[in-house]
């Protein structure tokens, strides 16, 4: 079931019609709603040109925009509001769009900012003033992505009432584009892509190169399964240097290697010519995570999760192992899940914190999400939050 239909979804989205309202004294032309994503396998390849297999979650942004007509005083201002951690009155951060200067907007507006900057760089679009207020139900800086659920509700609203007739994949290059340019985090084109493309029940299979996608079917519900997320409440940040650091090693990699990206190495074998021991690992990851999404899609195909769940592990053991990426915490979740008999679990996300996932029968949530509790309570880790998700549709109309 998609949550786009259900009763909380109505009600949120008539709250913040409502806020709107009171925010900004006028009423929003429309309401978008953008979802947060996880990443079932296929960590760190997009900015390896390879391949990923996200899908969207049932978590989202809603974004409500009234644009100003040229008459009002303030047409240039953008007002951007959020309901995050806001109480009865929200606080409004205006910039004019004489000010988006990349870089030089602080907090979270820089995110819409960072969206109408990229719109603007492309012939033709001439943005101007217009209020935005957002209402996200995506954890913040758990690796479910919630900076690209806000962008993608940004563009793709925008792209609607401007009329700029923009497809999915232009989308996600101009969103991709906001947060390397303008925000200043040197992130991927996965996630505002599953966020764009989803499809209910599906996972999204992306060729990071090419940007042919397709979506495959998650054969979850036939089979009493599924996705349990473990949030270890431990943030990362992107704009840190931890991804940034992997990004270079990869680099690194494709120059000993005289290949234009890492996508481009079939096999493990062909790293022997890297000589630094750990640009070589760095590479492994890549190189054996591409297989294992070509892997997943083919088991996913035919059904066998105890094969997915293997993948899984086997990712997990990559990125803790050889790309370096994940935490206690991570690896807490994941050995807690797989001791209380998970099918598979992985870290998900850019890693340094946020979220695992795993594979679960239906009837394990309780014994799964406990095993993890205590395992975590032992350890004297901050609580983690942990729910289950279901694969959405992608962004559009709220
Ligand atoms: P992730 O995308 O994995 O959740 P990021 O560090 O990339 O983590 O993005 C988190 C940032 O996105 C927050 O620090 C904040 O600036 C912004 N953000 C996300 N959701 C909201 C929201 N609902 N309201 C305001 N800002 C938000
Ligand atoms: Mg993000």
């Amino acid at each position: 079931m998609s949550i786009s239909g259900s009763k909380d979804h109505a009600a949120r989205v008539a709250a913040l019609r409502e806020k709107f309202t009171k925010t900004f004294g006028h009423h929003p032309e429309g309401i978008w709603r953008a979802p947060g994503r996880v990443n079932l396998i296929g960590e760190h390849t997009d900015y390896n040109m390879g391949y990923v297999l996200p899908f969207a979650i049932d978590k989202n942004a809603l974004v409500a925009i009234r644009r100003k007509s040229q008459l009002e005083p303030e047409s240039q201002s953008l007002d951007f509001a959020s309901t995050y951690g806001g109480g009865e009155t929200l606080a409004v951060t205006s910039i004019t769009v004489d000010e988006l200067v990349p870089r030089a907007v602080p907090g979270w507006a820089a995110y819409p900012a960072a969206v109408v900057w990229a719109l603007n760089q492309v012939q033709g679009v001439e943005l101007s003033g217009f209020e935005l207020l957002v209402d996200s139900d995506v954890p913040v800086g758990s690796g479910l992505s919630s900076s690209h659920a806000m962008e993608v509700g940004t563009i793709v609203a925008l792209n609607d009432l401007y009329a700029l007739g923009l497809s999915h994949t232009q989308m996600a290059l101009l969103t991709q584009r906001a947060e390397n340019e303008f925000v200043g985090a040197p992130t991927g084109i996965m996630d505002q892509s599953a966020s764009l493309m989803s499809q209910a029940q599906h996972a999204l299979f992306l060729d990071c190169r090419s940007m042919d996608a397709q979506n495959v079917p998650l054969p979850l519900a036939q089979e009493d399964a599924v996705i349990l997320v473990m949030d270890t409440r431990v943030e990362h940040s992107h704009v840190d240097g931890g991804y940034a650091a992997r990004r270079r090693s990869c680099e690194q990699a494709c120059e000993v290697l005289g290949v234009d990206a890492l996508r481009d190495v079939a096999r493990v074998d062909d790293l022997v010519a890297i000589d630094d021991p750990v640009i070589r690992r760095r590479a492994k990851h890549i190189v054996t995570e591409n297989q294992r999404v070509l892997d997943t899609v083919k088991v996913l195909n035919e059904a066998d999760l105890a094969a997915v769940g293997q993948l899984l592990y086997q990712s997990h053991v990559s990125m803790r192992d050889d790309y370096e990426i994940s935490s206690e915490e991570l690896d807490a979740a994941v050995e807690a899940a797989m001791g209380a008999g998970a099918i598979g679990a992985r870290m998900t996300g850019g890693g340094f914190g946020g979220s695992a996932i795993a594979l679960i029968k239906r009837d394990q949530v309780q014994s799964v999400s406990q095993a993890v509790l205590t395992a975590f309570e032992q350890a004297g880790y901050v609580q983690p939050n942990i729910f289950t998700v279901v694969a959405d549709e992608g962004a559009g109309r709220a």
